[in-house]
């Protein structure tokens, strides 16, 4: 790191010292822009980088609820509004006990330098709540939603800020936030991506985190005239990233042999076929099961309940070719990226947002195998919420095909602008410095033509 670089990063430190994830995701793309700011001293003149890493607004609340016995319940909401300069704040809302003000820092900053790389005019927000979906009733998340709603509603707009989902936050929250929203402002708009398709939701969204990120390894493959026929992958998670990851890994030829949730993972050497995928999005999405009911149904696969006692992930430990980490954030350390570059993994591309740690992103890049990082990788999931948003304005909807060329096209619009930027700036093949330069490039070009604002 630059003299530069190592002063502005101990600045940010003492300024934001207990977000560690919001540290991390800052750090790195330092890292991979000081080289940008030496070329270009009319960024560092403005401050750019500084003023970047200050969020332009943070709005936090209370949201009270009541469940189903009666019981008041108290949680913390928030919307952290990042980045304007390209376009209306976009991000989706996270609901999870783990949601704290760094945690959603760190996802809007992420999320700033991913809008952009979609070639879309999106800025970059992300909120959420500590509140857990897991094992509340319908009614209860209803209740949940309605009253965070309550308050979100007098700061976004679709031309303001449009939240989607994100961990904890699929259709049927969406549906409520939604609701609740019209209500109040009495206004039908596209405030919100990843609704229903009967209610101005575009086809392919719920798909499109997933089938974009294999979109993108597809790029990579192709780029050293590989493909994913006959490949073995290795996926965690079971929610909406990882369901679709696996379903466009089958549609390409390849072969999935696990998934996972907070309790443990499955690992079946015979791989996830279309019928498993079927009982998994089944047993996820309506059931709302755990996965190791997966093992209970089908022999041929074994369950390895999570232990914290363990230095490592031994998910991450299967023999493989290429990896799909799709669950959260920091699921891979060292150990993890030494296990999975001595047991054949020469591919990875994060669905997640930043689920490798920096040691496990050195160890990736160091050997040279092919690392997407996930700003780059699951843009695809914001993309088509850039589509949904358009399709909106438009009061028109696009049909599945129209959609789904439209994503893979970003797709290898993000691979080739991470390729140019990491050759332009003198890292070949490091897609961590091209998503992050080429992402960085266009907001900073913005933010000096707007003045100081
Ligand atoms: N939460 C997703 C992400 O991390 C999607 C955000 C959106 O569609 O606005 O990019």
């Amino acid at each position: 790191m630059s003299g530069y670089a190592t002063e502005f990063m101990d600045a940010v430190r003492a300024k934001n010292s207990g977000e560690p994830e919001f540290l991390q995701a800052v750090a790195e793309v330092v890292e991979s822009c000081s080289v940008v700011l030496d070329r270009h001293p009319e960024f560092r003149d403005a401050k750019i980088l500084e003023r970047m890493v200050e969020p332009e607004r943070v709005i936090m609340f209370r949201v009270p609820w009541q469940g189903d016995d009666g019981e008041v319940h108290v949680n913390r909401g928030f919307r952290v509004e990042m980045n304007s300069a390209i376009g209306p704040y976009k991000g989706g809302l996270r609901f999870h006990p783990s949601v704290n003000l760094g945690i959603l820092k760190f996802l809007a900053f992420e999320q700033v330098f991913k809008n952009s790389l979609t070639t879309l005019p999106m800025g970059g927000g992300k909120g959420g709540s500590d509140f857990d979906p897991k094992g509340k009733s319908d009614a209860e998340v209803m209740r949940f939603c309605q009253s965070f709603m309550t308050e979100l509603q007098r700061h976004i707009g679709p031309d303001t800020d449009v939240p989607a989902g994100d961990i904890g936050v699929g259709g049927r929250e969406i549906g409520f936030m939604f609701g609740q929203y019209k209500r109040l402002r009495n206004e039908f708009t596209g405030v919100l991506t990843g609704k229903g398709l009967d209610w101005g939701g575009s086809l392919i969204r719920p798909e499109a985190t997933g089938y974009g990120c294999v979109y993108f390894a597809a790029e990579m493959l192709a780029a050293r005239g590989d493909s994913f026929e006959g490949k073995t992958c290795l996926v965690s998670g079971s929610g909406n990233v990882a369901q679709y990851t696996i379903e466009k890994i089958l549609d390409l030829g390849g072969a999935v042999v696990t998934a996972s949730d907070s309790s443990g993972f499955i690992h079946d050497p015979a791989g996830i076929d279309r019928a498993k995928l079927a009982y998994l999005m089944e047993l996820k999405n309506v059931k709302r099961g755990r996965i190791s009911e997966y093992a209970d149904k089908y022999p041929s696969a074994t369950y390895t309940p999570t232990d914290p006692s363990l230095d490592h992930n031994p998910l991450w430990a299967v023999p493989a070719d290429c990896a799909f980490p799709s669950a959260t954030q920091n699921e891979i350390n060292a150990v993890d990226a030494k296990n999975m570059l001595a047991n054949g993994v020469s591919l990875v591309a994060e669905g997640a947002n930043m689920p490798s740690s920096p040691e496990a992103v050195h160890a990736f890049v160091e050997t040279g195998i092919m690392y997407a990082p996930g700003k780059a990788s699951n843009a695809g999931g914001v993309a088509t919420s850039g589509l949904e948003m358009s399709q909106n304005s438009m009061r028109l909807s696009w049909s599945r095909e129209e959609v789904d060329t439209r994503l893979r096209g970003i797709m290898q619009s993000i691979h080739q602008s991470c390729v140019d930027a990491a050759d332009e700036y003198g890292t070949p093949g490091n897609y961590v410095n091209g998503a992050n330069i080429a992402g960085f490039m266009k907001v900073a070009r913005a933010m000096l033509a707007q003045g100081l604002v």
